[in-house]
């Protein structure tokens, strides 16, 4: 049985992990972080209502050992279910993350990570306010870098 958290989210594709999945780790959310899934399914929403397309998420949710495992940090957004790294046929990162930045009332981070090729993060807050922070997530001699605001990689 699929669990459906808003009319287009289900709960597998909220904890979806591709990493997880090769090693066999568990990533099944507990019930206290269900509410932060349900923040981001319905912005989700409000992004596939406005491109009418679907929403492709690469990652929401991540246990602990999946996070370790794909090198998040560890107070990563995704840890709490709070995040999701987005993308949509047909529709640029740049756009996305742009539109996401200026339609999103209550977003904590958006991160237009690695170009045309990458994909959107998009990062909300439990109980703390807001931080509304843009970057751009570029690699540079192999490590991560990030810079103020949504540019072009
Ligand atoms: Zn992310």
């Amino acid at each position: 049985m699929t669990l459906q958290i808003t009319k287009h989210f289900t709960l597998a594709e909220m904890s979806h992990s591709a990493t997880g999945e090769r090693m066999g780790l568990n990533n099944t959310p507990p019930a206290d972080l269900m509410p932060n899934i349900l923040k981001v399914c319905e912005r989700l929403e409000q992004i596939r209502g406005h491109f009418g397309l679907p929403v492709r998420v690469l990652s929401c949710y991540r246990s602990p050992e999946v996070n370790s495992a794909v090198g998040g940090s560890p107070t990563s957004a995704h840890r709490f279910g709070l995040a999701a790294d987005i993308v949509i046929e047909g529709v640029a990162n740049i756009d996305l993350a742009r539109w996401c930045a200026e339609h999103i009332a209550d977003y904590d981070q958006v991160i237009y990570e690695f170009g045309a090729t990458g994909w959107v993060h998009i990062g909300f807050t439990a109980t703390t306010t807001p931080r509304k922070q843009l970057l751009s997530a570029a690699k540079e001699s192999g490590r991560t870098v990030y810079h103020g605001g949504i540019e072009r990689a």
